[in-house]
Protein backbone atom coordinates (compact mmCIF):
# COMPACT_ATOMS: atom_id res chain seq x y z
CA UNK A 1 0.00 0.00 0.00
CA UNK A 2 2.88 2.46 0.82
CA UNK A 3 5.19 1.84 -1.91
CA UNK A 4 1.94 2.48 -4.61
CA UNK A 5 1.38 6.05 -2.68
CA UNK A 6 5.24 6.64 -2.60
CA UNK A 7 5.02 6.02 -6.73
CA UNK A 8 2.34 8.30 -7.11
CA UNK A 9 3.69 10.65 -5.31
CA UNK A 10 6.97 10.89 -7.33
CA UNK A 11 4.69 11.24 -10.20
CA UNK A 12 3.05 14.28 -9.07
CA UNK A 13 4.91 16.04 -6.93
CA UNK A 14 8.27 18.19 -7.78
CA UNK A 15 11.20 16.26 -6.64
CA UNK A 16 12.74 18.46 -4.48
CA UNK A 17 12.90 16.29 -1.03
CA UNK A 18 14.94 12.80 -1.60
CA UNK A 19 12.07 11.52 0.89
CA UNK A 20 11.94 9.00 3.73
CA UNK A 21 9.76 5.93 2.07
CA UNK A 22 7.36 5.83 4.69
CA UNK A 23 3.67 7.49 4.46
CA UNK A 24 2.55 9.15 7.50
CA UNK A 25 -0.76 9.05 8.63
CA UNK A 26 -1.55 10.16 12.17
CA UNK A 27 0.01 11.22 15.45
CA UNK A 28 -0.85 10.89 19.05
CA UNK A 29 1.36 12.37 21.85
CA UNK A 30 5.46 11.71 20.45
CA UNK A 31 4.30 9.18 18.44
CA UNK A 32 3.64 8.81 14.68
CA UNK A 33 1.71 5.95 13.01
CA UNK A 34 1.98 5.28 9.18
CA UNK A 35 -0.93 4.07 6.88
CA UNK A 36 0.23 0.85 7.40
CA UNK A 37 -0.18 1.25 11.27
CA UNK A 38 3.39 0.69 11.91
CA UNK A 39 4.21 3.47 15.06
CA UNK A 40 7.28 5.66 15.09
CA UNK A 41 8.87 7.38 18.39
CA UNK A 42 9.32 10.93 16.29
CA UNK A 43 12.29 13.21 17.80
CA UNK A 44 11.95 15.50 14.92
CA UNK A 45 8.26 16.93 15.67
CA UNK A 46 7.75 18.19 11.72
CA UNK A 47 11.40 20.14 12.44
CA UNK A 48 10.88 21.32 15.65
CA UNK A 49 7.40 22.66 15.43
CA UNK A 50 4.99 19.94 16.83
CA UNK A 51 6.19 20.99 20.43
CA UNK A 52 2.92 20.19 22.14
CA UNK A 53 2.96 16.41 20.92
CA UNK A 54 0.53 15.55 17.79
CA UNK A 55 -3.42 15.10 18.88
CA UNK A 56 -3.39 17.46 21.66
CA UNK A 57 -7.22 17.78 22.58
CA UNK A 58 -7.03 21.08 23.52
CA UNK A 59 -5.25 22.97 20.57
CA UNK A 60 -7.19 20.76 18.35
CA UNK A 61 -10.26 21.91 19.69
CA UNK A 62 -9.48 25.54 20.06
CA UNK A 63 -8.83 24.95 16.08
CA UNK A 64 -12.30 23.46 15.32
CA UNK A 65 -13.59 25.94 17.14
CA UNK A 66 -12.34 28.78 14.93
CA UNK A 67 -13.01 27.04 11.62
CA UNK A 68 -16.34 27.20 12.78
CA UNK A 69 -16.61 31.22 13.44
CA UNK A 70 -14.33 32.27 10.31
CA UNK A 71 -10.93 30.62 8.87
CA UNK A 72 -9.82 34.18 6.93
CA UNK A 73 -10.70 38.04 6.89
CA UNK A 74 -8.13 39.97 5.62
CA UNK A 75 -5.32 42.11 7.12
CA UNK A 76 -7.22 45.50 6.44
CA UNK A 77 -9.60 44.20 9.06
CA UNK A 78 -9.61 43.18 12.88
CA UNK A 79 -9.91 40.64 14.13
CA UNK A 80 -10.27 39.14 17.64
CA UNK A 81 -7.62 35.49 17.86
CA UNK A 82 -4.63 37.68 16.11
CA UNK A 83 -5.17 40.87 18.26
CA UNK A 84 -4.98 38.25 21.79
CA UNK A 85 -1.86 36.62 19.80
CA UNK A 86 0.16 39.55 19.29
CA UNK A 87 -0.11 40.70 22.94
CA UNK A 88 0.96 37.21 24.03
CA UNK A 89 3.76 36.89 21.81
CA UNK A 90 4.47 41.04 22.85
CA UNK A 91 4.66 39.44 26.10
CA UNK A 92 6.90 36.18 26.46
CA UNK A 93 9.31 37.99 23.92
CA UNK A 94 9.61 41.52 25.92
CA UNK A 95 9.54 42.78 22.05
CA UNK A 96 7.53 45.57 20.90
CA UNK A 97 5.70 45.38 17.33
CA UNK A 98 4.74 41.80 16.08
CA UNK A 99 3.79 41.32 12.11
CA UNK A 100 2.94 37.61 11.13
CA UNK A 101 3.77 36.00 8.16
CA UNK A 102 2.79 32.64 6.80
CA UNK A 103 6.27 31.12 7.12
CA UNK A 104 9.97 31.70 8.59
CA UNK A 105 11.21 32.47 5.45
CA UNK A 106 8.81 34.93 5.30
CA UNK A 107 9.33 36.24 8.39
CA UNK A 108 13.11 36.33 7.76
CA UNK A 109 11.96 38.64 4.15
CA UNK A 110 10.04 41.23 6.71
CA UNK A 111 12.81 41.31 9.09
CA UNK A 112 15.50 42.08 5.99
CA UNK A 113 13.03 44.87 5.17
CA UNK A 114 12.13 46.50 8.38
CA UNK A 115 16.37 46.63 8.55
CA UNK A 116 16.92 47.95 4.93
CA UNK A 117 13.99 50.33 5.92
CA UNK A 118 15.34 51.63 8.69
CA UNK A 119 18.62 52.32 7.35
CA UNK A 120 16.49 53.90 4.32
CA UNK A 121 15.12 56.51 6.84
CA UNK A 122 18.34 57.56 8.49
CA UNK A 123 20.63 58.73 5.06
CA UNK A 124 17.80 58.35 2.01
CA UNK A 125 20.71 55.98 0.42
CA UNK A 126 19.77 52.27 -1.37
CA UNK A 127 23.03 50.40 -0.76
CA UNK A 128 23.48 49.68 2.74
CA UNK A 129 24.59 46.06 3.70
CA UNK A 130 23.87 43.03 6.06
CA UNK A 131 26.02 40.78 7.44
CA UNK A 132 25.19 37.33 7.67
CA UNK A 133 27.10 34.07 8.83
CA UNK A 134 28.55 31.05 6.92
CA UNK A 135 26.72 27.90 7.64
CA UNK A 136 23.16 29.60 8.40
CA UNK A 137 20.05 28.61 6.93
CA UNK A 138 17.45 31.10 6.81
CA UNK A 139 14.66 29.91 4.50
CA UNK A 140 14.11 29.17 0.86
CA UNK A 141 13.01 32.46 -1.41
CA UNK A 142 15.30 34.61 -2.71
CA UNK A 143 15.66 37.28 0.05
CA UNK A 144 16.23 34.52 2.96
CA UNK A 145 18.24 32.58 -0.09
CA UNK A 146 20.32 35.73 -0.22
CA UNK A 147 21.27 35.80 3.76
CA UNK A 148 22.25 31.78 3.80
CA UNK A 149 25.74 30.96 4.16
CA UNK A 150 25.72 28.06 2.47
CA UNK A 151 26.82 27.94 -1.62
CA UNK A 152 25.42 25.45 -2.30
CA UNK A 153 21.56 26.08 -1.89
CA UNK A 154 22.33 29.54 -3.54
CA UNK A 155 24.61 28.85 -6.64
CA UNK A 156 22.01 27.94 -9.12
CA UNK A 157 19.85 30.82 -7.97
CA UNK A 158 22.32 33.79 -8.21
CA UNK A 159 22.30 36.62 -8.26
CA UNK A 160 20.39 37.00 -4.78
CA UNK A 161 19.28 40.86 -3.23
CA UNK A 162 22.83 41.43 -3.17
CA UNK A 163 24.51 43.91 -0.33
CA UNK A 164 25.19 40.51 2.08
CA UNK A 165 28.48 39.78 3.70
CA UNK A 166 29.20 36.27 5.18
CA UNK A 167 30.96 36.15 7.98
CA UNK A 168 31.94 33.29 10.75
CA UNK A 169 29.84 32.61 13.59
CA UNK A 170 31.16 32.88 17.11
CA UNK A 171 33.92 34.51 15.17
CA UNK A 172 34.14 38.75 16.12
CA UNK A 173 36.72 39.31 14.34
CA UNK A 174 35.42 37.73 10.78
CA UNK A 175 31.91 40.30 11.90
CA UNK A 176 34.57 43.67 12.17
CA UNK A 177 35.73 42.56 8.99
CA UNK A 178 32.39 42.76 7.24
CA UNK A 179 31.40 46.01 8.88
CA UNK A 180 31.23 49.21 7.54
CA UNK A 181 29.53 52.74 7.09
CA UNK A 182 26.89 50.47 4.78
CA UNK A 183 26.09 47.95 7.17
CA UNK A 184 22.63 48.53 8.72
CA UNK A 185 21.89 44.62 9.76
CA UNK A 186 23.91 41.87 11.38
CA UNK A 187 21.56 38.82 11.02
CA UNK A 188 21.85 34.96 12.79
CA UNK A 189 20.71 31.95 14.28
CA UNK A 190 21.28 32.32 18.34
CA UNK A 191 21.36 28.45 17.68
CA UNK A 192 22.16 27.45 13.87
CA UNK A 193 19.81 24.55 13.23
CA UNK A 194 20.67 23.35 9.90
CA UNK A 195 24.30 24.29 9.73
CA UNK A 196 25.34 22.06 12.75
CA UNK A 197 23.28 22.91 15.85
CA UNK A 198 25.64 25.69 16.53
CA UNK A 199 25.05 27.80 19.68
CA UNK A 200 26.10 31.10 19.76
CA UNK A 201 28.72 31.76 22.68
CA UNK A 202 28.20 34.30 25.31
CA UNK A 203 31.11 36.07 24.26
CA UNK A 204 30.10 36.92 20.55
CA UNK A 205 26.59 37.60 21.15
CA UNK A 206 27.72 40.90 23.47
CA UNK A 207 30.19 42.08 21.11
CA UNK A 208 27.98 41.80 18.70
CA UNK A 209 25.16 43.71 20.50
CA UNK A 210 27.81 46.40 21.56
CA UNK A 211 29.26 46.83 17.98
CA UNK A 212 25.33 47.26 16.98
CA UNK A 213 24.57 49.99 19.31
CA UNK A 214 28.08 51.57 19.08
CA UNK A 215 26.99 51.80 15.23
CA UNK A 216 23.54 51.91 15.05
CA UNK A 217 23.39 48.57 13.21
CA UNK A 218 20.42 46.55 13.94
CA UNK A 219 20.94 43.27 15.29
CA UNK A 220 18.11 40.21 13.96
CA UNK A 221 18.39 37.00 15.83
CA UNK A 222 16.56 34.15 13.52
CA UNK A 223 14.77 32.21 16.29
CA UNK A 224 12.33 30.06 13.30
CA UNK A 225 14.36 26.84 15.14
CA UNK A 226 15.75 27.39 18.28
CA UNK A 227 12.92 29.68 19.99
CA UNK A 228 9.75 28.83 21.38
CA UNK A 229 11.24 26.75 24.43
CA UNK A 230 13.34 24.33 22.59
CA UNK A 231 16.56 25.89 24.57
CA UNK A 232 14.35 26.22 28.07
CA UNK A 233 13.86 29.77 27.10
CA UNK A 234 11.25 30.87 25.56
CA UNK A 235 13.51 32.52 23.01
CA UNK A 236 17.16 31.48 23.05
CA UNK A 237 18.47 35.04 23.08
CA UNK A 238 16.89 35.52 26.54
CA UNK A 239 19.29 32.83 28.36
CA UNK A 240 22.23 35.24 26.99
CA UNK A 241 20.55 38.53 28.32
CA UNK A 242 21.74 40.44 24.72
CA UNK A 243 18.00 41.63 22.61
CA UNK A 244 18.04 41.72 19.65
CA UNK A 245 16.39 45.01 17.98
CA UNK A 246 14.70 42.47 15.13
CA UNK A 247 13.69 39.10 15.78
CA UNK A 248 12.07 35.88 13.95
CA UNK A 249 9.73 33.12 14.94
CA UNK A 250 7.97 30.55 13.45
CA UNK A 251 8.12 26.64 13.36
CA UNK A 252 6.31 26.09 17.08
CA UNK A 253 4.71 28.91 16.87
CA UNK A 254 1.94 27.64 15.37
CA UNK A 255 2.22 24.27 16.42
CA UNK A 256 1.51 22.79 12.61
CA UNK A 257 -0.67 25.98 11.37
CA UNK A 258 2.09 27.81 8.92
CA UNK A 259 2.63 30.89 10.76
CA UNK A 260 5.76 33.11 11.26
CA UNK A 261 6.38 36.27 12.60
CA UNK A 262 8.93 39.11 12.95
CA UNK A 263 9.41 41.28 16.02
CA UNK A 264 10.74 44.79 16.47
CA UNK A 265 11.54 46.76 19.42
CA UNK A 266 9.63 50.57 19.66
CA UNK A 267 12.75 51.86 17.90
CA UNK A 268 12.33 49.67 14.92
CA UNK A 269 8.68 49.91 14.70
CA UNK A 270 8.50 53.38 15.08
CA UNK A 271 11.51 53.68 12.37
CA UNK A 272 10.96 51.73 9.33
CA UNK A 273 7.87 50.05 8.19
CA UNK A 274 4.85 52.04 7.62
CA UNK A 275 0.96 51.27 6.36
CA UNK A 276 2.09 50.24 2.40
CA UNK A 277 5.78 48.97 2.85
CA UNK A 278 4.52 45.70 3.48
CA UNK A 279 1.83 42.76 3.55
CA UNK A 280 0.31 39.20 3.24
CA UNK A 281 -2.76 37.79 2.28
CA UNK A 282 -3.04 34.74 4.98
CA UNK A 283 -0.37 36.39 7.43
CA UNK A 284 -1.95 36.36 10.81
CA UNK A 285 -5.44 35.48 9.77
CA UNK A 286 -7.76 33.99 12.07
CA UNK A 287 -7.05 30.68 12.27
CA UNK A 288 -3.46 31.21 12.83
CA UNK A 289 -4.33 33.44 15.35
CA UNK A 290 -6.20 31.12 17.18
CA UNK A 291 -3.70 28.67 16.94
CA UNK A 292 -0.63 31.27 18.50
CA UNK A 293 -3.28 31.57 21.31
CA UNK A 294 -3.59 28.38 22.05
CA UNK A 295 0.21 27.48 21.43
CA UNK A 296 0.94 30.14 24.09
CA UNK A 297 -1.79 29.08 26.26
CA UNK A 298 -0.65 25.72 26.57
CA UNK A 299 3.14 26.81 27.21
CA UNK A 300 2.04 28.22 30.45
CA UNK A 301 -0.59 26.08 31.67
CA UNK A 302 1.44 22.82 30.37
CA UNK A 303 4.79 24.29 32.29
CA UNK A 304 6.22 23.66 28.70
CA UNK A 305 9.59 25.48 29.52
CA UNK A 306 10.34 24.01 32.75
CA UNK A 307 9.61 20.51 31.38
CA UNK A 308 12.07 21.30 28.78
CA UNK A 309 14.57 22.28 31.35
CA UNK A 310 13.68 19.21 33.83
CA UNK A 311 14.37 16.55 30.96
CA UNK A 312 17.16 18.51 28.53
CA UNK A 313 19.83 17.31 30.78
CA UNK A 314 18.63 13.72 30.78
CA UNK A 315 19.06 14.01 26.99
CA UNK A 316 22.56 15.39 26.96
CA UNK A 317 23.87 12.87 29.22
CA UNK A 318 21.99 9.64 27.35
CA UNK A 319 23.72 11.25 24.13
CA UNK A 320 26.93 11.55 25.87
CA UNK A 321 27.26 7.74 26.74
CA UNK A 322 26.16 7.43 23.28
CA UNK A 323 28.97 9.37 21.80
CA UNK A 324 31.25 7.58 24.49
CA UNK A 325 30.23 4.10 23.51
CA UNK A 326 30.43 4.60 19.69
CA UNK A 327 33.73 5.27 17.97
CA UNK A 328 31.53 6.61 15.20
CA UNK A 329 30.52 9.16 17.50
CA UNK A 330 33.20 12.50 17.60
CA UNK A 331 31.06 14.62 20.17
CA UNK A 332 27.50 16.07 21.27
CA UNK A 333 26.15 19.61 20.72
CA UNK A 334 23.38 21.90 21.05
CA UNK A 335 21.03 23.52 23.96
CA UNK A 336 18.23 21.89 25.02
CA UNK A 337 15.98 19.83 23.33
CA UNK A 338 17.91 21.07 20.10
CA UNK A 339 20.83 18.93 20.10
CA UNK A 340 22.96 17.18 17.34
CA UNK A 341 25.18 14.41 17.34
CA UNK A 342 28.54 14.72 15.47
CA UNK A 343 29.28 12.11 13.20
CA UNK A 344 32.75 10.96 11.35
CA UNK A 345 30.53 10.49 8.70
CA UNK A 346 27.36 10.63 7.11
CA UNK A 347 24.71 9.42 9.05
CA UNK A 348 21.97 8.66 6.38
CA UNK A 349 22.11 4.96 6.91
CA UNK A 350 21.40 5.04 10.66
CA UNK A 351 18.85 7.64 10.15
CA UNK A 352 17.33 5.12 7.77
CA UNK A 353 18.31 2.00 9.99
CA UNK A 354 16.29 4.07 13.07
CA UNK A 355 13.19 4.75 10.82
CA UNK A 356 13.02 1.33 9.91
CA UNK A 357 13.13 0.55 13.55
CA UNK A 358 10.24 2.82 14.49
CA UNK A 359 12.62 5.66 15.63
CA UNK A 360 11.82 8.79 13.57
CA UNK A 361 15.35 11.25 13.35
CA UNK A 362 16.91 13.82 11.52
CA UNK A 363 20.04 15.07 9.86
CA UNK A 364 21.51 18.62 10.07
CA UNK A 365 24.01 18.53 7.54
CA UNK A 366 25.79 15.15 6.27
CA UNK A 367 27.39 14.29 9.38
CA UNK A 368 25.31 14.97 12.18
CA UNK A 369 22.32 13.52 13.78
CA UNK A 370 19.88 16.44 14.87
CA UNK A 371 17.66 15.38 17.63
CA UNK A 372 14.48 18.14 18.19
CA UNK A 373 11.15 16.16 19.68
CA UNK A 374 8.59 17.48 20.71
CA UNK A 375 8.74 19.21 23.82
CA UNK A 376 6.68 17.24 25.84
CA UNK A 377 9.20 14.13 25.33
CA UNK A 378 9.45 11.80 28.67
CA UNK A 379 12.68 10.24 30.28
CA UNK A 380 11.22 6.85 29.48
CA UNK A 381 10.82 8.29 25.53
CA UNK A 382 14.44 9.32 26.24
CA UNK A 383 15.48 5.95 27.15
CA UNK A 384 13.39 4.40 24.16
CA UNK A 385 14.90 6.61 21.96
CA UNK A 386 18.62 5.44 22.96
CA UNK A 387 18.10 2.04 23.05
CA UNK A 388 17.05 1.74 19.39
CA UNK A 389 19.66 4.09 17.94
CA UNK A 390 22.24 2.45 19.94
CA UNK A 391 21.66 -0.20 17.61
CA UNK A 392 22.20 1.60 14.39
CA UNK A 393 25.66 1.87 14.34
C1 LIG B 1 13.18 26.44 9.04
C2 LIG B 1 13.97 27.69 9.18
C3 LIG B 1 13.73 28.82 8.38
C4 LIG B 1 12.72 28.81 7.25
O1 LIG B 1 11.42 28.59 7.69
P1 LIG B 1 10.30 28.12 6.63
O2 LIG B 1 9.04 28.10 7.45
O3 LIG B 1 10.72 26.76 6.16
O4 LIG B 1 10.27 29.11 5.55
C5 LIG B 1 14.45 29.96 8.63
N1 LIG B 1 15.37 30.00 9.60
C6 LIG B 1 15.65 28.94 10.38
C7 LIG B 1 16.67 29.06 11.45
C8 LIG B 1 14.97 27.74 10.18
O5 LIG B 1 15.27 26.68 10.94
Amino acid sequence: MMQAYIEEAEKALLHTYNRYQVVLDKGEGVYLYDIEGKKYLDFVSGIAVFALGYKNQAYNDALKEQIDKVIHTSNYYYNVPTIEAAKKLKKVSGMDRVFFTNSGAEAIEGAIKAARKYAYLKDGSTDHEIIAMNHSFHGRTMGALSVTGNPKYREAFEPGIGNIRFADMNDFDSVLACVNDKTCAILFETVQGEGGIYPATQEFLEKVRALCDEKDILLILDEIQCGMGRTGYMYAWQKYGVKPDIMTTAKALGCGVPVGAFLMTEKVGAHSLVAGDHGTTYGGNPLAGAAINKVLDLFEENHIIEHVREVAPYLEQKLDELAAKHDYIQTRRGAGLMQGLVCKGPVSEIINRALEKGLILINAGTNIIRFVPPLVITRENIDDMVAILDTCF
